[in-house]
């Protein structure tokens, strides 16, 4: 007999699994000795009241054992096989040539950056001596932009596909089983590269291909379709399919189809800053206490509210996290976030962004407007911060108060911060909001408003500000058969596992195409 049962337990005890089962049994109405299987299905905090509880969804068996491995995927050889050209090894071009290979196609995965070892010296780069390297960075190589973050995968776009595949492949390849059952799942920055190494290292021992330092610079066309691609080095590459997944940076990319006559189209994308304050200030907010239960993960927040017409909300919030410097070429200064798997860097940050509608600053007809005005704010941060990768900043009370910052609190950007009155920075519609934005948040959060928190200058890629069209059955490029637009870059996903869910999509639209 199996049951399911909800129960609630103090953080101690629900990291206990004697006690766990004991508290099951008993509310299913079961002897402890009759249980043989017992296996959290769902865990989630509960930090409503001032004692914070954890709420489990617990599987019981009365007949045999609940443990269920996940077993790596059975991966035919695909060697022989007819080539997909899949551009861009993030998790959309991953999960791509995974699906390829298991419908028995050969994936050719051109990444222009490196694989994720070598990739580390080039973060180390841009931390230490300030240099970017524009094909390996924070997010382009191995992995993606997905490589070096909080890993968190959550989504709300359940219905573009199946989540639990996406996150039964990575644990399949790594992750710990615990992001089968967590509300809000992670992994973090120091297991990621490993699991991606493995998903490479499978694709490649079933047949397929994955080239590193591989820069797509052309689509090849025949016959008013797709016909392969020409990378720099000038080597044609052919294929009857091309996903494009070369995610929301690859400003070249949207160029190049312009240039091409591939209609693509602006779109909305936000913009703003990352704040940062002490855990310690975020753990009191949500736990209601002093100091945080050492059962309990460091404590994250959602924010949102509308300002004169426009959203402001938190973005990527990290936990006992880093701020990382993300630009891909010199001259910008861009931020995102990362964490460790346990978090526990003594800082919480995240973005805080303001929605910028096309209308903000769409030229009319002009597609790569907001790269344009991506770009303009992030050299503006860049020259404010002194012309390297350090970054403007500004306490969050004087940034509200309009007053400039004498000085700073610790950060953990690593290549710098640099007190700069933000308004120099961000446009002025984007400013006020954000001032107004924080205070409601404030307004919400006791605590939240205080001058140990620290903004810092620009959080510009939190989506890309460009679409690709395809047709919604098809897959492709209205205009262009045989060319897949694929995760986020394209417009089609925001965040790992829905640009994982989408590389699944594509792969298996390419494969089951007539030609
Ligand atoms: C620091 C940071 C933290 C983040 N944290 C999270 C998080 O916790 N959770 C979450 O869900 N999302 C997070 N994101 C966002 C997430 O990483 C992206 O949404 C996701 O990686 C998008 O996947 P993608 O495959 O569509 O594109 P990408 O991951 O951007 O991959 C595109 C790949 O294409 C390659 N490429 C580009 N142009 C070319 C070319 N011309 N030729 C060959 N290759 C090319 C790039 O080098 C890159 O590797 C984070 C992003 C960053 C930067």
């Amino acid at each position: 007999m199996e049951r399911i049962v909800e129960i609630a337990l103090p953080p101690r005890e629900a990291a206990d699994a004697v006690l766990v089962r004991e508290a099951a049994a008993e509310a299913a109405g079961l002897e402890l000795d009759s249980v043989r299987g017992c296996r959290v299905r769902k865990r989630s905090i509960d930090a409503r009241s001032r004692a914070p509880l954890v709420r489990l969804r617990i599987e019981l068996s009365t007949d045999h054992p609940l443990d269920e491995e996940v077993e790596r995927p059975e991966l035919p050889d695909v060697g022989g096989a007819p080539p997909v050209i899949i551009v861009g090894c993030g998790p959309a071009g991953l999960f791509a040539a995974l699906t390829c290979i298991r419908l028995g196609r050969r994936p050719v995965v051109l990444e222009r950056g490196k694989d994720v070892r070598s990739r580390r010296r080039d973060l180390a780069a841009i931390n230490r001596a300030h240099i970017v390297d524009p094909d390996s960075n924070y997010c382009f190589g191995e992995g993606g932009a997905g490589t070096y973050s909080d890993g968190k995968l959550y989504t709300r776009s359940d219905k573009r596909g199946d989540v639990g595949a996406v996150l039964r492949t990575l644990v399949a390849f790594g992750a710990s089983p615990d992001i089968l059952v967590d509300a809000h799942p992670h992994i973090g920055t120091n297991k990621l590269p490993g699991i991606i190494t493995a998903m490479r290292e499978a694709i490649i021992a079933a047949g397929g291909e994955v080239r590193f330092g591989t820069r797509v610079v052309e689509l090849l066309r025949s016959g008013g379709r797709v016909s392969g691609v020409r990378i720099e080095a000038g080597e044609e590459l052919l294929a009857g399919a091309v996903i494009l997944a070369t995610g929301h940076s690859a400003r070249d990319v949207f160029g190049m189809l312009h240039a091409g006559g591939v209609r693509i189209e602006a779109k909305p994308f936000a913009l703003g800053v990352r704040i940062e304050h002490p855990q310690a200030v975020i753990d009191r907010i949500r736990y209601h206490c002093d100091v945080r239960d050492p059962y309990l993960p460091p404590a994250s927040y959602n924010a949102v509210q509308q300002v004169d017409g426009l959203g402001v909300y938190s973005f990527c919030m990290c936990p006992g996290g880093i701020i990382a410097p993300c630009a891909t070429a010199p001259g910008e200064v861009v931020t995102n976030g990362w964490s460790p798997s346990k978090r526990n860097n003594p800082f919480a940050n995240s973005g805080i962004v303001v929605e910028q509608p096309v209308a903000v600053f769409g030229a009319p007809g002009d597609p790569l407007a907001g790269v344009a005005h991506q770009r303009a704010i992030e050299q503006a941060a860049c020259r404010a911060g002194g012309g390297r990768q350090s970054a403007p900043a500004q306490r969050m009370e004087d940034f509200i108060a309009r007053r400039d910052s004498t000085d700073l609190p610790p950060c953990s950007y690593q290549p710098g911060i640099v007190p700069v009155p933000l308004d120099v920075v961000l446009p002025q519609g984007t400013a006020s909001r954000l001032r107004e934005g924080l205070k409601a948040f404030g307004a919400k959060m006791r605590g939240y408003r205080t001058n140990e928190a620290v903004l810092v200058a620009v959080e510009s890629r939190t989506s890309s500000p460009v679409r690709i069209p395809r047709d919604q059955a098809t897959l492709q490029h209205p205009e262009l058969a045989g060319l897949y637009p694929c995760g986020e870059g394209a417009g089609h996903a925001g965040g790992i596992v829905s640009a994982a869910m989408d590389g699944m999509r594509c792969a298996e639209a390419a494969v089951t195409a007539p030609v």
